[in-house]
């Protein structure tokens, strides 16, 4: 019998995830399973909620991994702040935006959404106006918006909310790892991330953090959670001190997230986040030299996710099957109303790499 795991290619991932694995992260998966309540065990999870804190720059007690993809840490938040008829407001500029309103009004939430052009960044003084108008139990909004590139003012808005009983919640998938987040000073009470995006570890987990504020939220809540998977009053006894058993934590998976987040440390914080920067620029000038344009105006522009406009007709599907088939790279379509007119490439954690920016570079320029 034939396996197919002898056959998998080594793809360059250059696309909005999953990033490149780096070796050392692929060894923490073959590490021997521990017991999910061995003593061993515990001390990892430990130093990982340790690590964290410190990425997110937050004192947060329930700091975790969610097992699960970053859709489970989205649907986490909300199932567990979301009571029937509360009012949230949505900010929308992108694909996840429209998610998260989906994911609120399942819940029976009684939604608002605001909407911004996409491929552009959320107003702060609009959003003022949308806050002030309506007492919101929840306003929620996409750090890094992956389906256009584009960055949203997520401190700003934390700071129009300073003071006020709304629950702050932000997606962190895309830039966990690849710049900075500052969840306590910028006043956010509930952020989830993911491992497969700058923390270059393979899918499965989403870091997700809770402040007092949205715990207290959770715990005056009239109805259970409806979800019993992903219920956080019972995920966080089996994370707390008393280490009572929920659900069989995905052993291996959190060996390679806590060697991720170790790998990051090692290097540095700021180093990491400098490499996201200069490589994103040295691609965004060989991009241009290439003639092709930015979707996103550069104050805006993520350093983990590039869309480039596809130029007037050029078939953007074959010039990716070309990059997938003869070049080895994987580079990202675009989604919803952009899907045909953009390309996306990911600069993600370790394959934000001047090589690898090279070798894409010099890719599209031998099939443009
Ligand atoms: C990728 C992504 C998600 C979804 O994460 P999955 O791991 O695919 O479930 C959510 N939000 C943003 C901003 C993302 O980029």
């Amino acid at each position: 019998m034939k396996n197919l795991l002898d056959d998998i290619e080594d793809i360059l991932l250059m696309g909005p995830g999953p990033s490149c694995v780096p070796q050392k992260v692929y060894d923490a998966l073959s590490k021997k399973t521990l017991g999910h309540l061995d003593p061993y065990f515990i001390k990892i999870m430990d130093a990982l909620k340790e690590m964290l804190r410190n990425i997110l720059n937050t004192k947060n007690t329930l700091t975790i991994p969610i097992s699960g993809t970053g859709s489970a840490g989205m649907e986490a938040c909300f199932v567990n702040l979301v009571e029937p008829d509360d009012k949230v407001l949505v900010i929308i500029n992108g694909v996840f935006g429209v998610r998260m309103q989906d994911v609120a009004t399942r819940l029976g939430a009684d939604v608002d959404v605001l909407e911004f052009p996409w491929g552009t960044p959320a107003i702060p003084e609009v959003v003022e106006k949308k806050i002030k108008s309506t007492h919101y139990k929840i306003v929620s909004i996409i750090h890094a918006e992956t389906s256009t590139g584009v960055m949203n003012p997520v401190a700003e808005i934390g700071s129009i909310l300073n003071g006020s009983d709304t629950i702050y919640l932000v997606d962190v998938v895309t830039s966990l790892g690849g710049m900075e987040i500052r969840m306590d000073d910028w006043n956010i009470d509930a952020l989830y991330g993911g491992t497969q995006k700058c923390l270059s570890c393979p899918p499965g987990l989403s870091p997700l953090s809770f402040s007092d504020k949205a715990m207290e939220k959770l715990y005056s809540r009239k109805t259970k959670v409806p979800n019993w998977y992903l219920d956080l009053t019972l995920i966080a006894n089996y994370w707390g001190s008393n280490r009572v058993y929920h659900h069989t934590a995905p052993i291996n998976k959190i060996y390679a997230l806590y060697q991720a987040l170790f790998l990051i440390f090692e290097e540095g914080l700021e180093n990491v986040f400098k490499r996201h920067q200069e490589n994103h620029k040295y691609l965004v000038e060989g991009i241009e030299e290439l003639g092709l344009k930015m979707l996103v105006d550069e104050p805006y522009r993520l350093p983990m996710l590039n869309a480039v406009s596809v130029p007037e007709g050029v078939d953007e599907l074959a010039v990716r099957r070309r990059l997938r088939n003869e070049f080895k790279i994987e580079i990202g379509a675009g989604l919803g109303p952009l899907a045909g007119k953009i390309w996306r490439i990911g600069l993600m954690g370790h394959t934000s790499k001047k090589e690898n920016v090279t070798r894409l570079l010099n890719a599209l320029k031998a099939i443009l």
